[in-house]
């Protein structure tokens, strides 16, 4: 049986680095790839870590009720294309999700049955920390995301499971153990 997973996470929390090592374990979980307007960054690729699209398109899309869900945060849109997810749960595949907060939220409207796990930093200032480290956002950005960062921590509570990530391999268990007994959960 098909089922959807959903991500949330502040920026920063290691969320993207969990997710894609997890993925390659279990393979029948397809990552959902969203639809975005920011800037693609050196390491990533168009149609694998997102559709890299102009305002222009993305706003045709909105147009023609494309989205399952859609946000936008930093001057950028992000969204959930519907015939990704409609696609792979029709082939009978998993999909998981990795959204913002208020995403996972529209997310879990649409589709009740979705579980959904929030990866929590150890702290805002190992958060921040690791958000300058990763240099991949100006000044004005960061300051952004850390405002932003707490006001996602305030959503946890709203979330199936949490997963602290002190410790990257035990963060890495620990998601991978949650998708593979709900996988194999009847229901
Ligand atoms: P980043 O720019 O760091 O890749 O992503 C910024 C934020 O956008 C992250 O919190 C990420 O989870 C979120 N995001 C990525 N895709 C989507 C989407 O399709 N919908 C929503 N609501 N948020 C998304």
């Amino acid at each position: 049986m098909s089922k959807i997973f959903v991500i949330s996470a502040p920026s920063g929390a290691g969320k993207t680095s969990i997710v894609r090592s997890v993925l390659k374990r279990i393979p029948e979980i397809i990552f959902s790839i969203s639809a975005t307007t920011r800037a693609q960054r050196d390491f990533e690729l168009d149609g694998v870590d997102y559709f890299f699209m102009s305002e222009e398109e993305f706003k045709g899309k909105i147009e023609s009720d494309e989205f399952v869900e859609w946000e936008t945060f930093y001057g950028y849109f992000y969204g959930t294309l519907k015939s990704f997810v409609n696609s792979e749960t029709e082939k009978g595949n998993s999909v998981l999700l990795e959204v913002d907060v208020k995403g996972a939220m529209k997310i879990k409207e649409v589709y009740p049955e979705a579980i959904s796990i929030f990866i929590l930093p150890p702290s805002i200032d190992e958060l921040k920390a690791r958000l300058i480290n990763r240099k991949t956002e100006s000044d004005e950005d960061l300051q952004k995301r850390f405002e932003r960062a707490k006001m996602e921590i305030e959503f946890q509570e709203h979330f199936n499971y949490k997963v602290v990530n002190e410790d990257l391999e035990k963060a890495r268990e620990n998601v991978y153990n949650i998708l593979l007994n709900e996988l194999t959960k009847e229901k």
